[in-house]
């Protein structure tokens, strides 16, 4: 720390992203990206856009949050326009904003205690306070502990880690438990198997429902996410973003989005073959001894009633395979898998076989 770091940092601790080698020598499985590569039409229009970059990029975005809102009303039945919705970079970017702008001392920030690690970092780079509810034996958010929780709560559905998804009725039962409050509900994941509860938006003004292009959308390396809510939720969060970087999304990533946006068929198809890998893995690990939570999620959860799950990690990080492991006390014995192609998912099973032969 230098002598002229602000006081109020002292004591942060930041986000730690799982690790990104910059050389091939890995299958990585450690920061749930999709296998495959971006749509063609996203490519094309990203070069095509580079031959503009001597402009700023448009800081309404308004092209691709047109473009977006006409999806999402196609998925919701809403007739939702593009002031519904606020484009970022990555989704961390909407949660981000989201932390500055609704939280406080009065509101603080309340969400489960295994759940998307990011959330208490925000909490705390922007100074405020926040409450963890335990998840229950099963690792399962229960919704009635959510009901009256006092604060600005966050939702990742499915759950970060875990991959359980609630419903949308008991998404529902949360934001009607919490008039006075706003619920995000992060959907990261929700593409893999889960309900979008954008259809809630209909109802409920107190709802802001997060999505990102980095995983279902395969441009994870663009950094594009988005925020859906009322135009008041949404001109609120653009107050923040044009006090901190109007121009947050770049012309190429833009024309990116608006590419993938084009391609919904290549967007499902991936997803469909996401998720019948991961039903594959899931039935290979299972015969294994494994333990499983019930994903609907892009990635598993898994642990070995005999063999520790730090040592897991370590074998095949040193066999070139690269999973996520956490130590957070009632996660140290899991690791977490994403669920890639049907080569890479031969080939950790392969060496996971070997490695618990090796350690049982
Ligand atoms: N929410 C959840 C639950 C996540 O797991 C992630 C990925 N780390 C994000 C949000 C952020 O993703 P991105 O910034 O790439 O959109």
């Amino acid at each position: 720390m230098s002598r002229f770091l602000s006081s109020r940092y002292n004591d942060l601790e930041p986000y730690v992203p799982g690790e990104q080698p910059q050389d091939q020598k890995y299958i990585k499985l450690n920061t749930n990206e999709s296998p495959f590569p971006p749509a063609p039409g996203a490519v094309r229009r990203a070069v095509e856009a580079a031959e503009r970059l001597q402009l700023y990029s448009d800081p309404d975005c308004r092209a691709l949050a047109e473009k977006l809102a006409e999806r999402l009303s196609l998925d919701s039945g809403l007739n939702l326009s593009r002031d519904n919705v606020i484009i970022t970079n990555g989704s961390d970017e909407v949660l981000n904003f989201t932390f500055m702008a609704f939280c406080s001392d009065e509101r603080p920030a309340v969400f489960p205690d295994i759940t998307y690690g990011f959330y208490p970092v925000f909490a705390d780079m922007n100074g405020v306070p926040y409450r963890e509810i335990p998840l229950d034996d099963e690792l399962r958010i229960v919704p009635e502990d959510y009901i009256g929780a006092g604060g600005t709560l966050f939702i990742a559905n499915p759950n970060a880690h875990t991959g359980i998804a609630l419903s949308r009725g008991q998404i529902e039962e949360i934001v009607r438990g919490n008039p006075g409050d706003l619920v995000v509900v992060d959907e990261a994941y929700v593409d893999f198997g889960a309900e979008s509860s954008l259809p809630l938006l209909e109802k409920y003004d107190n709802l802001l429902i997060v999505q990102t292009f980095s995983k279902s959308r395969s441009l994870a390396g663009a950094r594009l996410g988005f925020g859906a809510a009322s135009p008041e939720i949404i001109r609120d969060l653009n107050t923040i973003r044009n006090s901190t970087n109007p121009y947050n999304i770049n012309s190429m990533t833009m024309a990116a989005g608006i590419g993938v946006l084009e391609d919904e068929t290549y967007t499902r198809k991936n997803c469909e073959e996401i998720i019948v890998n991961r039903r594959y893995t899931q039935k290979r690990l299972n015969a294994m001894g494994f333990a499983l939570t019930d994903s609907s999620a892009n990635f598993i959860f898994m642990k070995h009633p005999q063999v520790d799950g730090g040592r897991i990690y370590e074998e095949m990080k040193a066999r070139g395979v690269l999973i996520r492991h956490f130590t957070k006390e009632r996660m140290a014995q899991y690791n977490r898998v994403t669920i890639g192609s049907r080569e890479q998912m031969d080939l950790f099973l392969k060496v996971l076989g070997e490695v618990i032969e090796e350690l049982k």
